[in-house]
């Protein structure tokens, strides 16, 4: 891959694990200064960071809780100072709260609503500007195949990964006169900590449904962010583009 996010500044929310760590790796391989986002997990993330640095790469470690508008603010004043304004914006940060809609309260909703998609809000008001007027501004949202086909047990999860189709789009339409772009990617089940959580007797029935056969591994997906970071995806905005092994199309 070409060194095309060279110079950039890229700021990767939840990447101290799973995916988005692989993300901030990744983007940072391309010679991207790239921002590790955490809540909580710092030595993860510090590992994320020291990892990069041993590739001869830049990045820093940033505490935020995306829900916390003030912490994002904060990160957005840090990431300034250290890198200057943000070429590319990676919502990534998500979680589940797993029950059938019958036992789900009112809380499961919110916790999920709030990180999945008041996060997503918080972190994109906070850098839209620097997105705007970069030469090549980026702006990619990780969503899911579960946003595609809905999920047993994950009403407030599908809802808030459906959500972010329509946020997409729209961004890309408002962005779209700067010329910077908007995206989505929508992994299917990936080898990852939130993978991890389900019960081994619902993964074995999930893996049935993937004609590929597999569950995706990290760099199946942060491969794809990678190019949507580049300059070679400058005309695509808007997309939505599965990542699942042929489980959606
Ligand atoms: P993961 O392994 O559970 O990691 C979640 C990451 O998000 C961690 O870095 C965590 O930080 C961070 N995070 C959670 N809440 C946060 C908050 N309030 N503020 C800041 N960071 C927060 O998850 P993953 O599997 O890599 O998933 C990453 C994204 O991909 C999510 O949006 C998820 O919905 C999506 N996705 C995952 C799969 C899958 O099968 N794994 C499939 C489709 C889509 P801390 O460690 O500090 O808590």
């Amino acid at each position: 891959m070409t060194g095309n996010t060279n110079e950039k500044t890229c700021v990767v929310t939840g990447a101290s694990r799973g995916i988005g760590a692989e993300i901030a790796r990744d983007l940072a391989r391309d010679g991207a200064d790239t921002v590790v986002n955490y809540r909580s997990s710092e030595g993860e993330a510090l590992d994320v960071v020291e990892s990069i640095e041993a590739e001869g790469n830049n990045a820093i470690a940033v505490q935020a809780d995306v829900t916390d508008k003030k912490e994002v603010e904060e990160m957005s004043d840090i990431v300034q100072d250290r890198f200057g304004p943000a070429d590319v914006l990676v919502n990534n940060a998500g979680i589940t709260v797993d029950r059938t809609f019958k036992n789900m309260t009112r809380e499961d909703w919110d916790r999920v609503v709030n990180v999945n998609l008041g996060g997503v809000f918080n972190c994109t008001k906070a850098f839209y500007d620097d997105i705007k007027q970069a030469p090549e501004g980026r702006l990619i949202n990780i969503s899911s195949v579960v946003g595609q086909q809905g999920n047993y047990g994950q009403a407030n999860y599908a809802t808030t990964k459906s959500g972010l189709f329509g946020f997409t789009r729209t961004l890309a339409l408002e962005l779209a006169n700067s010329g910077s772009t908007v995206n989505c990617v929508a992994p299917g089940f990936t080898r990852t900590d939130m993978l991890a959580d389900v019960d081994e007797e619902i993964q074995g029935k999930i893996r049935n449904r993937i004609p590929l056969d597999r569950f995706a591994d990290v760099d199946d997906i942060s491969g794809v962010v990678r190019f949507l970071a580049s300059e070679e995806s400058s005309y695509m905005t808007g997309q939505i583009l599965g990542i699942n092994g042929g489980m959606e199309w």
